[in-house]
């Protein structure tokens, strides 16, 4: 199984981050995107890839991170793209929710993120809150089609358009819990479905208000095999095929 987003760079996983590893192999996992959200963090996926060769690099900045700032430092994530390793770039996106920075800024930033990727052939994390019809929009006008829309909460109509577009669409720990995701991922095509923990947020059911980590994931595996009806092993493999074409892994 492959966790397609993670975040093992948080200050959460500092404690014991040896025994969250053991757990997600010995739980299945055999491969975790983990992505950086401000540059700090993902200098930190490239040097943790050097021990862990499993934990593969993404580097971009978060939304929520002060956008005037970070535009500024957007040639740190860009040096950072000499290493071979990364396989994204992201976390990158919009969010209107929290709304902390600019709605401006913010596009700009996340503009910036896609000539990256653009550049460095390389898929985008995808991040949206209340935001996804700016997001389609950016995408639409610079012309990129590749990646994710991570933890996706839009509605199924938006759903169709980003996967028409050529977006993949994950789910997280959230699964498990929300009546609309469930409903969301039945109608996705499957070679076009991803899921992710999201850790250390967004824990699913019985682990709510915990730490989230990526053994957790199975959980979410079941219960999307159950929604959609088919075994979780099936399910697993679709999966990683998934992940494996839009990361281009062997
Ligand atoms: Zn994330």
């Amino acid at each position: 199984m492959i966790d397609t987003h993670c975040h093992l760079i948080d200050p959460q996983f500092i404690k014991d981050l040896p025994v969250v590893l053991k757990r997600a192999q010995a739980a299945g996992i055999r491969k975790i995107v983990n992505a950086g959200y401000d540059t700090d963090t993902s200098s930190r996926t490239i040097v943790m890839n050097d021990e862990y060769p499993w934990l593969l690099p993404a580097v971009g900045i978060h939304p929520n991170e002060a956008a005037e700032q970070s535009i500024k430092e957007m040639d740190k994530i860009e040096a950072m793209l000499t290493s071979e390793k990364i396989v994204a770039i992201g976390e990158t996106g919009l969010d209107y929710y929290r709304d902390f920075m600019p709605r401006e800024a913010q596009q700009e930033l996340f503009r910036q993120h896609i000539a990256l990727a653009r550049k460095a052939c390389l898929p985008l994390l995808i991040h949206t809150r209340n935001s996804i019809e700016d997001a389609i929009r950016i995408l639409k006008a610079e012309g990129c089609y590749h990646g994710v829309f991570h933890c996706y909460s839009g509605s199924h109509d938006q759903a169709e358009r980003i996967i028409g577009m050529g977006f993949y669409v994950s789910f997280a720990g959230v699964l498990t819990y929300s009546k609309r995701a469930r409903e969301i991922i039945q109608t996705v095509p499957r070679d076009r479905l991803l899921l992710e923990t999201d850790a250390p947020f967004l824990a699913p059911i019985g682990h709510r208000g915990q730490r989230n980590e990526p053994s957790y994931i199975m959980e979410t595996l079941k219960c999307a095999a159950n929604m959609l009806d088919i075994r979780p092993e099936r399910l697993e493999e679709i999966l990683d095929a998934n992940a494996m074409r839009l990361f281009s892994l062997d």
